[in-house]
């Protein structure tokens, strides 16, 4: 009987540490995190099943890609590149490989980027070769002084480190671009914000801007401070929709403004921005903050979205 007893309260004893382990791993804030948007304006009910199918299973890849590399210690910088650059070679979003195009029918691209340890960032506008807008964007925080560089000397620094070109028709993708012109309003920027287990945030964004825009007009995605940005004490944040007023709106920049002045949280700043800033159908935001919460709203009919974290989050809509 009285080993029964003991046997007992072991058993006991084992639940209660269990049972607290689960409830401390609960409370803990994640190790990283990834959140990745491909477009708001999305409206899933024109969208036929093996399009919606297509685009999911794009985002899975790119949360995988994220994901894997911030799980082996990989730093959110590279996390970010490399998610958006997956993005950028599929055609179905509007960026690099499938961008929408100008005015005059040629792909004018635009991206940035943005480290959140030393708010380095890069940028480039306007580029019409570059096979990965995103990574030129990169080489401009690495390598050069500057911060944005557009058009054809953008394309002129990409040749000079030997980026990947392209010819012009490499980035229409006929199928899809008749496809895209049938769901109405349909935009398709791709960004990506991350936390690493570092600590560090960073954000991406990348598009082929509006369709039939003027030639030479930049969105807000290429304009850190609008559709990027990060900084390591408040948040990460990657913006998509109506450039214009997020540029107006310094959208990126103020959601970690309220953050850190008014000392709203990440979910308080982004709502500020997307419901009392901005209009309805205006677009989208993803943001992670340093604890590793994150966001991923939009006051459009839909946005592709997706996100992961190191306590086992993996999720993806559509
Ligand atoms: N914000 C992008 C731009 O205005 C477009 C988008 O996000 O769909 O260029």
């Amino acid at each position: 009987m009285h080993k029964i007893n003991r046997v007992v309260s072991v058993l006991l004893l084992a639940i209660v540490i269990t049972n607290l382990g689960e409830f401390l791993y609960a409370q803990e804030a994640p190790k990283y995190c990834i959140v990745i948007h491909g477009g708001a304006g999305a409206s899933y009910s024109t969208m036929p099943d093996s399009l919606q199918g297509a685009y999911h299973n794009d985002l899975q890849a790119a949360l995988t890609i994220g994901n894997n590399t911030l799980k082996s210690g990989g730093t959110s910088v590279d996390a970010v590149e490399q998610v958006i650059r997956f993005l950028e070679d599929s055609p179905l979003f509007n960026a690099g490989k499938g961008s929408v195009l100008n005015i005059n029918g040629i792909a004018e691209m635009d991206a940035s980027i943005m480290n959140g340890k030393d708010l380095s960032c890069g940028a480039v506008a306007a580029v019409h070769t570059v096979k990965n807008p995103v990574s030129l964007a990169r080489n401009v925080m690495e390598k050069t002084k500057h911060v944005l560089l557009v058009g054809y000397g953008a394309d002129a620094f990409a040749r000079e480190i030997g980026a990947e070109e392209k010819d012009s028709a490499y980035f229409i993708d006929p199928e899809r671009y008749r496809g895209w012109l049938k769901i109405k309003s349909q935009k398709g920027t791709v960004g990506a914000v991350a936390l690493d287990v570092h600590g560090n945030l960073a954000a991406a964004t990348s598009t082929g801007g509006m369709a039939g825009k003027m030639a030479g007009r930049a969105g807000d995605s290429p304009i850190i401070n609008c559709g990027t940005y990060a900084n390591n004490s408040t948040c990460a944040v990657s913006c998509t929709g109506w450039g214009e007023q997020f540029i107006k709106n310094t959208v990126a920049f103020r959601v970690s403004a309220l953050m850190e002045y008014k000392n709203l949280s990440l979910k308080d700043a982004v709502d500020t921005v997307l419901y009392k800033i901005l209009q309805k159908n205006d677009g989208g935001v993803i943001a992670v903050d340093k604890d590793g919460n994150y966001c991923m709203e939009f006051n459009t009919s839909g946005m592709f979205r997706a996100a992961a974290n190191s306590k086992g989050v993996f999720e993806t809509y559509p």
